[in-house]
């Protein structure tokens, strides 16, 4: 692991910093709408990496195909991203324990060999 690396831990944690900023600049009415409103934002993020993929594959408008950039489909990715782990931190969710569950799980399921560290 280089220095820039980043493990899901140091990004979860950046995105709590995010998160609490988010939520003090654009306060909700409590938890639950808080919530929501990160929940309607991973489909938001969803629906414009949507968009990006069609555009690549030529389904979509000639205008919007001609702007395509590989670029912008990766900012997309990153944004789904982002969205997902402020609704996981909004949900106090322990991503990091949940992704290595389902990593062991996917393995054992299709008995593939532990990850060699
Ligand atoms: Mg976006």
């Amino acid at each position: 692991m280089t220095n820039n690396d980043l493990t899901i831990k140091e990004i979860t944690e950046e995105y709590k910093e995010v998160g609490n900023f988010l939520n003090t600049r654009w306060p909700l009415k409590d938890k639950n709408q808080q919530i929501f409103a990160r929940t309607m934002k991973v489909v938001e993020e969803l629906g414009e990496l949507a968009d990006e993929i069609l555009t690549s594959m030529n389904l979509a408008r000639d205008t919007k195909i001609a702007s395509f950039s590989r670029e912008n489909m990766e900012d997309e990715f990153a944004d789904v991203l982002a969205s997902l782990i402020l609704l996981g931190n909004e949900l106090d969710i322990d991503i990091e324990k949940g992704i290595r569950k389902k990593l062991k799980f996917t393995r054992d399921r299709f008995g593939m060999e532990e990850k060699s560290k």
